[in-house]
């Protein structure tokens, strides 16, 4: 018999087949846990392979905590469904998981901890989970082993638990078995076949097997991996260590788990000892490359001067600490990521090629939710709900350099137990991709944030006004809030310039350009030469995957703008979705222009000052896109607004960037133009009603209940990609709605995640939050849901009330834009 007569149940006997469906590289939690959500889903042509043996990587030395809660419904959706999967998993297959709910308790000691704590309590009722909030004594007679001199309160979430880590992936590979997957233990993946942009095999060494779809679960080990495939997996390899002690008098099985940030550490109950562990503020790498293959079920060296810090900390909570034996360091090497968050879906670069990887010292809490979300979108080809915070697809450019993928995740890692702070930005490997305009705007005040390295002005500083150009966070009004209202009323009053050079930037170009976008599209983009239309583009079930403007510069040609995070994702989205044989090339083109964002009733007057073409109303109406000479430069002009105000979005040949912004900050002055950033833009789209991806908007979400029901062709009999899913949502009560929320008392600080309640009943959460200083109020986002559906009658209706870090505040629901709703300013 040769390789290729071998089937899936020959194999099972010990041979390796020559081809499987589908091939998952790597035997811990995430590999085990994806080989079983496949096979519950009747999929058997399966093989999973393990160079060692199954959880020999990072799994078999976790500590176990299992937490649910995180800034993002989904991903604590996803958490709270591997609490559901491990309560069902030891009874399902008959192997010991070692689960337990004992629940999970969280320290505040200082004031601002405390407000983010009540926030956390508020975000976790927002997406359904009982988080208590306790006194000091409270907390202790949970915890009774701990001190809590320095204890404000804490939080109790009862529904976290703790597994075994080994036991849990047992368990899921066992029932992986059960439901006819395959796994090899000792079979080392050394190549990944690729043809015409997709793969098909892997090459191990026990030979080569065909495969339609691979899935990397290899741990820190990814990245390597990816790069065989041409695949990014921005991860690297940090020490994390712990230790366990001997059994402690008082430490009962039922202690429930406890993280005590501003200490950095985190326990819990291990046979009647406990574990200790934290996240130091100056992590390691560890350092080898390439990460040896024969690291199995092995520790690193412990680093006692490194852990001497959190050992101090720790015994200031727990001194019984200091009279317990010690039984077992542990230093463990794992996958931490830029952002601290996970790595999941399929790769940009080839085709059918997914990752699950980089779990930031959560692969035990996350295993089995990220399984069952990767293993549908391996099945299906998308995930089960939007997931974009921890998709493959939010990286870019720069994540591809590891000097700057070791900064930011060590700072991740640094920043674990640290205060997050509301618009808090990232520090280590800045400033990396800057705009020409740069240096001006620096020199004028400028305080920057980061998106995908590049560097982007958020707000000015003013020092004859006593402003430092530095953010100050803060869980009440940050010290920006005046500079950014003075920008924000600039905008409305006078004229403002935004350097938007960091948009993403693409061109479809072909013959049937016309025709692949109308497909993609889900507004009408057919239209004459000259014209910009506001599109969303949908996914099958009519969820929102981009949000953008396409303008027409030839018959055969658009040009895109979206934004800056979702370059990557929303180019792929165009790339992938342009119909088989239809000739429409995508290209990336946004280093090749400066995008000057000039906005404001003084706009037209400011930009014909340095003109000679026709700007008027009637000669370059909103909604058009227009070549234009201005300062000595050819500039694409788009009429578009995302502020709400008259202006032109000024694309320019990057060499030219500075001559135009020079011409315009010259013939602005007596106009009044100023500078002005993104913390501005956000304030003033909030008011204005406009949406953001990632934020109101997303693949969970369509057109029809974001509001954004206008910019379908859904009257014209037009077809395009999730035309059906929307005709079907239209043909029935909508199940949520989009609406604004401002609260009677101006000083209440809205920051997304708040609980809306109506009539006293919860009915969803902020998406956003912000401040408009032009109504004076803030403002949030959010959906308001009924199992029986919504109108807008019923959104419109109700007594509201905002749930803002415990407290209950009054709230006005609204379904019109709070400024300029008949939008004359922008048509003026
Ligand atoms: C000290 C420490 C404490 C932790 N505590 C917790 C905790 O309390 N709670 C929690 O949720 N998480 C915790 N974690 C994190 C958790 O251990 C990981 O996130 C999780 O185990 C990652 O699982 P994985 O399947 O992605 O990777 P791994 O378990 O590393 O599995 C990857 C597998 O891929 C295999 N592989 C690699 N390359 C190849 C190849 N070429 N061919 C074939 N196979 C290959 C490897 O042999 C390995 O078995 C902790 C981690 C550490 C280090």
């Amino acid at each position: 018999m040769t390789r290729q007569d071998i089937t899936m149940q020959d194999f099972a006997k010990g041979e390796l087949p020559a081809s499987a469906k589908i091939v998952i590289i790597g035997g811990g939690i995430v590999g085990a846990s994806v080989a079983y959500h496949l096979g519950a889903m009747g999929l058997t042509d399966v093989l999973l392979v393990e160079r060692g043996r199954l959880t020999s990587g990072s799994t078999w030395h976790a500590a176990g905590l299992v937490g649910q809660l995180r800034t993002s419904a989904n991903i604590t959706q996803l958490l709270g469904y591997s609490v559901a999967l491990y309560d069902r998993l030891e009874a399902e297959t008959g192997q010991a998981t070692g689960w337990k709910r004992n629940g999970g308790l969280r320290l505040a000691c200082n004031a601002a901890r405390w407000t983010e704590v009540k926030r956390q309590a508020t975000t976790a009722r927002s997406f359904g989970l009982e988080m208590e909030l306790l006194s000091p004594k409270e907390a202790q007679d949970l915890w009774p082993l701990m001190q809590v001199d320095d204890v404000v309160g804490a939080a109790f979430l009862p529904t976290d638990g703790q597994a075994s880590p080994s036991d849990i992936t047992a368990a899921l590979a066992k029932g992986a078995r059960m439901k006819g997957v395959t796994i090899r233990e000792g079979v080392s993946v050394t190549g990944i076949k690729v043809e015409d942009g997709a793969v098909v095999a892997i090459e191990t060494d026990q030979g080569r097997i065909a495969c339609d779809k691979l899935v990397i679960c290899a741990g820190q080990w990814s990245r390597e991996l990816g790069r065989l495939a041409g695949v990014n997996i921005p991860l690297v390899s940090v020490q994390h260590q712990y230790l366990i002690t001997e059994p402690i008098p008082g430490v009962t099985p039922d202690l429930p788990t406890l993280r005590d940030p501003d200490r950095l550490t985190y326990w819990k109950e291990e046979v009647g000892g406990l574990v200790m562990g934290g996240y130091e503020p100056n992590p390691k790498l560890w350092d080898v490359d390439p990460l040896p293959a024969e690291f199995a079920f092995q520790l690193l060296d412990n680093d006692l001067d490194h852990f001497e810090p959190i050992m101090g900390e720790a015994l200031g909570r727990v001194p019984a600490l200091a009279e317990a034996g010690i039984r077992q360091f542990i230093n463990g090497p794992e996958s931490f990521t830029p952002d601290g968050n996970f790595i999941l879906g399929e790769a940009p670069e080839v085709k059918n090629i997914f990752v699950g990887a980089g779990f930031n010292a959560f692969g035990i809490a996350a295993g089995g939710g990220a399984g069952m979300a990767l293993a549908e979108w391996v099945a299906k080809g998308a995930p089960p709900f939007d997931l974009w915070p921890v998709d493959i697809q939010r990286f870019g450019r720069n994540h591809r350099d590891l000097g700057f993928i070791r900064a930011r995740t060590l700072e991740a890692y640094a920043r674990h137990y640290t205060m997050a702070w509301p618009f808090e930005e990232a520090e280590a490997g800045r400033p990396l991709r800057r705009s020409p305009l740069y240096d001006r705007l620096k020199a004028a005040g400028a305080v920057f944030g980061e998106k995908l390295g590049f560097e982007r002005a958020n707000w000015f500083a003013d020092p004859a006004l006593g402003e430092e150009p530095h953010d100050r966070y803060s869980y009440e009004r940050p010290n920006w809030f005046a500079a950014v209202g003075r920008e924000h009323r600039a905008a409305r009053e006078a004229a403002v310039l935004f350097d938007q050079t960091s948009f993403a930037k693409f061109e479809l170009v072909g013959r049937d350009a016309e025709s692949a976008l109308s497909y993609i599209a889900a507004n009408d983009v057919a239209k004459p030469v000259g014209h910009l239309v506001y599109t969303q583009m949908l996914n099958d079930a009519g969820g929102i995957e981009c949000d953008l403007t396409v303008s027409r510069l030839a018959e055969d040609r658009y040009f895109i703008v979206t934004g800056t995070g979702f370059a990557t994702h929303d180019f792929h989205w165009i790339a992938r979705g342009v119909p088989a044989g239809m000739d429409a090339r995508l290209s990336d083109v946004t280093s090749a222009y400066a995008t000057l964002v000039l906005m404001g009733p003084k706009a037209r007057e400011i930009l014909a000052a340095i003109s000679r073409d026709d700007l008027s109303h009637t000669a370059f109406p909103f909604g058009r896109a227009r070549g234009i000479s201005a300062g000595g430069c050819p500039v694409l002009a788009l009429r578009v607004t995302y502020v709400g105000e008259l202006g032109f979005e000024l694309h320019v040949p990057t060499e030219f960037a500075l001559t135009l912004f020079d011409a315009l900050m010259a013939a602005g002055q007596p106009h009044g133009l100023t500078l002005a950033g993104y913390r501005a833009i956000e304030s003033l789209r909030l008011e204005k009603g406009y949406r953001a991806w990632g934020a109101e908007i997303g693949p969970d979400h369509s057109p029809l209940v974001a509001g954004l029901g206008a910019f379908v062709k859904l009257k014209k009999p037009l077809d395009f990609r999730g035309r059906p899913a929307l005709e079907a949502q239209a043909a029935k009560p909508l199940p949520r709605l989009l609406a604004a929320f401002t609260t009677e008392d101006p000083d209440i600080v809205l920051l997304g995640r708040e609980t809306i309640y109506r009539d006293g009943v919860r009915v969803g959460w902020l998406a956003s939050g912000g401040f408009g200083y032009t109504i004076g109020r803030p403002i949030g986002y959010g959906y308001v849901r009924r199992t029986e559906g919504v109108d807008r009658d019923f959104v419109l209706s109700g007594r509201y009330e905002l749930e803002v870090a415990g407290e209950r505040v009054a709230a006005t629901a609204h379904l019109d834009p709070l400024y300029d709703p008949k939008g004359e300013k922008i048509r003026a």
